[in-house]
């Protein structure tokens, strides 16, 4: 048997809504399919205004120009994450102030976010990490108290909660005054590539979907706003095509089918492993209370470099693709010389120990169980 890592999921309907678009003459963007998809998120999760891009990196782009990020700017991100989340960023010409990771979890340490602040801060970006929140009250709070934005990098969150002081669960995505979802295939959902802003903050409103249009009021003209469309602003294309929509449509119609599904594989895989856990051999997703799961995927962090290379080869050489995540941004080779020197030792910690396990709809019982079972003899020796 052969395990990969990711397998792409399909309803089965993806072929069906991609004819149904080339028939209806329509394939450009912003069409039926989009419209859907729109509602589907607006309606579900009470976001307050949704886009579609062709990448969830896209959409962060989309954000830093909405936030008129300049250069000299500063955006604080977490080291431990995919590149665009600091990327969209510098393409204005930012600073990127770069936050360590918790002990427990590797989203970024809430608790030193403040410390990171200057007068040059302009947003903060949470990234939650494994569809698992960060601690949004408290980042809330920060951004509210210094006049900043926050971004919420939701790239792996769609269907995940935060359950705030007030005790009411908000979706991710909702929270911050802009948010990023993907639907990159390795995602719970997907398109192949695509992506979505959020628009949260009523200021953003008009002027995301001119940004979204090439920076032309056309959206406003196709609803018969006004009677001519033009140049009003900075933009790009940003928006995809009716044949991405469609498959994404036919994924979005069984999202509750793919979430109960990549719930019963996180638990065996948990249930199998928890006992690793109590000998503290390795350490397992960390859910905090005020998070939900979306059972984006399943990662152990080992105790060493050697112990993950030791597991990710004994796993390979039984057919299973297992692998590591992000390096650390800070130290990268495009900006390690830019970085301001801080050592940020929880995100490296991450970059060397962490291993993704294999985490797909298909992925069979039998395959979780061979799984573990070579992951146990791999680190109960150590
Ligand atoms: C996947 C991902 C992205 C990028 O999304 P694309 O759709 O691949 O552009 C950004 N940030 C995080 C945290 C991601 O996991």
């Amino acid at each position: 048997m052969k395990i990969p890592f990711n397998k792409p999921y399909l309803s089965g309907r993806e072929t069906e809504y991609i004819e149904q678009a080339v028939r209806s003459g329509k394939i450009s963007g912003n069409g039926v399919f989009t419209q859907k998809c729109h509602e589907f998120f607006e309606g579900k999760y009470g976001f307050k205004k949704c886009l579609l891009t062709h990448s969830g990196t896209a959409a962060l782009e989309m954000a830093a120009i909405l936030l008129d990020i300049q250069p000299g700017d500063e955006v604080i991100v977490p080291s431990y994450t995919f590149v665009s989340t600091a990327n969209a960023f510098v393409l204005r010409g930012a600073k990127i102030v770069f936050a360590d990771s918790r002990t427990d979890h590797p989203g970024m340490d809430e608790d030193r976010i403040e410390e990171l602040i200057t007068p040059k801060t302009k947003a903060i970006v949470p990234v939650h990490y494994a569809g698992v929140a960060c601690d949004m009250d408290k980042i809330m709070d920060i951004a509210a108290r210094y006049s900043l934005f926050v971004v919420e990098d939701a790239a792996q969150a769609i269907d995940s909660f935060y359950t705030g002081t007030d005790g009411l669960a908000s979706p991710l995505g909702g929270i911050g005054h802009l948010a990023a979802f993907s639907f990159h295939e390795t995602k719970n959902v997907i398109s192949g590539e695509g992506g979505m802003l959020v628009v949260n903050d009523d200021r953003f409103l008009k002027r995301a979907e001119i940004i979204w249009e090439k920076g032309t009021d056309r959206a406003a003209f196709f609803r018969g706003e006004v009677d001519k469309y033009g140049w009003v602003d900075v933009g790009s294309s940003f928006l995809p095509s009716e044949i991405i929509a469609a498959f994404l449509w036919a994924q979005l119609e069984n999202l509750s089918a793919i979430q109960a599904k990549r719930k019963e594989i996180w638990h065996s895989y948990r249930q199998r492993l928890m006992s690793l856990a109590e000998q503290a051999t390795v350490q397992l997703p960390f859910v905090p209370a005020y998070a939900s799961n979306n059972y984006h995927l399943f990662y152990l962090v080992c105790k060493s470099l050697e112990q993950r290379t030791k597991l990710i080869n004994e796993l390979k050489g039984k057919n299973i693709l297992a692998v590591f995540h992000y390096l650390s941004l800070h130290k990268s080779p495009y900006y390690h010389n830019r970085h301001d020197g801080r050592e940020l030792p929880e995100s490296d910690r991450y970059a060397d120990c962490l291993v993704r396990l294999p985490f797909y709809f298909e992925l069979p019982e039998k395959a979780i169980q061979l799984i573990c079972r070579v992951v146990a003899g791999v680190t109960n020796g150590d």
